[in-house]
């Protein structure tokens, strides 16, 4: 099987009310963590990868990682997606590079840092939705600024998005998928208290635009038993705190199908580094920590996809809908 749009993907969790974790991957150990569950689970996939990511892997890398999970596990159905583009130039890059859906977050400016205005946003997101969709590719915009910050990538101060105006956003630009800011952040430290999510803002998205994707950032739960074990090992992550699980599992209800997990990933290779180093210090073959790393991140990944409702859907999938073909349906809009 190609790689898939995440249109394509994220469509289908529309129509039948489930949603689809987008897992970050830098290196072989998470490709294959996270395709080997999907191949479990017969979910569906969106693999992405930052811009830090194409820094640290190479974007060469990246993809070759990635058709090569493909051939091993040919019946999971995947997208592969760039997290955060800053600019028109990463965004246009990556699609060049094979990539079948990008995210342009232009609501911080190209440091990704600074927020921006509701005009550059749309601007932006508008020149990039242009080039995609001639290509076929899905593009995911991002409307009011999330805290935390992933790979040097956020805002310091948190705007929930405004309704009215992420309508607007969706329809001036023609965004296939909407990052929401709506109570959940990046990162592991992201809450002082456990966090209040504003269902009200993706259930009025949502009504007003059925057919939109709703996109969940930063929704990883930060387990407090991998967060625990990390500390028992020598970590020192006091305070790490994230969205309950059940807490985005009640989002999809309201029209939530995209939720990205990092962190979750990054917690579960730590804690089990850790313990195989200070118990078995003599260990020295990078095979006896990476692969019982490999195995944890790929529990977290399973256990996400049974959770959204993903798990079995994969069937859902007997035709790939090539980038032409996307490309004819854009073009006729
Ligand atoms: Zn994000």
């Amino acid at each position: 099987m190609p790689l898939l749009t995440m249109k394509q993907i994220l469509d289908d969790a529309i129509a039948k009310n489930y949603g689809v974790g987008a897992f970050n991957i830098n290196n072989m150990e998470q490709t294959l963590a996270i395709m080997s569950a999907a191949d479990r689970t017969e979910s569906p996939v969106i693999l992405q990868a930052s811009r830090g990511a194409r820094k640290y892997a190479g974007p060469v890398m990246i993809y070759g990682l990635v058709q090569a999970a493909m051939k091993l596990y040919p019946k999971v159905p995947v997208a592969l997606h760039l997290d955060h583009g800053n600019n028109f130039e990463t965004c246009k890059q990556s699609m060049d590079d094979g990539w079948t859906s990008v995210m342009m977050d232009g609501s911080l400016m190209e440091d990704g840092k600074t927020p921006s205005t509701f005009e550059y946003n749309v601007d932006v997101t508008s020149r990039v939705v242009a080039e995609g969709h001639k290509r076929g590719i899905t593009v995911e915009g991002e409307i009011g600024t999330l805290g935390g910050i992933e790979d040097g990538h956020g805002a310091d101060r948190v705007k929930l998005a405004d309704p009215d105006q992420a309508v607007e956003f969706a329809h001036k630009t023609g965004v296939d998928a909407l990052a929401l800011a709506f109570g959940t952040s990046h990162g592991a430290f992201k809450f002082k208290a456990k966090p209040v999510l504003a269902y009200d803002i993706v259930q009025a998205v949502n009504k007003k635009m059925p057919g939109l994707a709703i996109v969940s950032h930063g929704s990883s739960s930060v387990p407090p038993e991998l967060v625990a074990e990390i500390n028992k090992y020598g970590g020192k992550m006091p305070g790490a705190m994230g969205v309950p699980l059940e807490d985005i599992v009640r989002s999809i209800d309201f029209g939530v199908r995209k939720i990205n997990i990092d962190t979750d990933l990054r917690l579960a290779a730590t804690a089990t580094i850790r313990k195989v180093f200070v118990e078995t210090p003599e260990k020295f073959d990078i095979r006896d920590y990476l692969r019982p790393a490999m195995e944890a991140m790929s529990h977290v990944v399973e256990t996400r996809m049974i959770a959204f409702r993903t798990a079995g859907k994969a069937s859902n999938f007997t035709k790939v809908i090539s980038l032409e073909e996307m490309a004819k349906v854009y073009a006729k809009k």
